[in-house]
């Protein structure tokens, strides 16, 4: 079942350019309403329920109604995330309330240097990142 957004808590990520939900889509499904500051996902049918946007929502309005054989009708699972790890709470439909708190990294939140590996790289190559390196490792039969 795709995402969904319940509109009562979204507040458009109070009209930034782009919203947390339509930054993280991996398949642009994600849009904004700009009149009524709401969003909403644009084509159900294309949503392969990643729960990237529902992990990202800073207001938790979003929900991804899981398979039956996943969450049997009236459960829910609901994510909230922190900088260092996420916690799941997972509702039974008889209304027992679990919660499962992990870990998510092992760094600070913004600690990373992405281009790190990549000093001394002619990032305007051609050549696949590590080709040089793999091309020495080729054994010679
Ligand atoms: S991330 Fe959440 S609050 Fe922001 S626009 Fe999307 S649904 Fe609304
Ligand atoms: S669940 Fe994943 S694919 Fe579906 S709308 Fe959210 S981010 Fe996009």
């Amino acid at each position: 079942m795709p995402s969904f957004v319940i509109s009562e808590k979204c507040d458009g990520c109070k009209g930034q350019d782009k919203t947390a939900c339509q930054y993280i889509c991996p398949n642009d499904l994600m849009t904004l309403n700009k009149d009524a500051m709401k969003a909403y996902n644009q084509e159900p049918d294309a949503c392969w329920e990643c729960y990237s946007c529902v992990k990202i929502c800073p207001q938790q309005s979003i929900e991804v109604r899981a398979y039956s054989d996943f969450v049997p009708l009236g459960g829910s699972v609901i994510p909230l995330r922190s900088t260092d790890s996420i916690m799941w709470t997972i509702k039974f439909r008889n209304g027992t309330l679990k919660r499962f708190k992990f870990p998510i990294r092992t760094t600070p939140e913004g600690s990373i240097d992405g281009r790190q590996d990549a000093r001394g790289k002619d990032l305007e190559s051609q050549a696949l990142f590590t080709e040089e390196e793999a091309g020495k490792t080729i054994p010679a039969f």
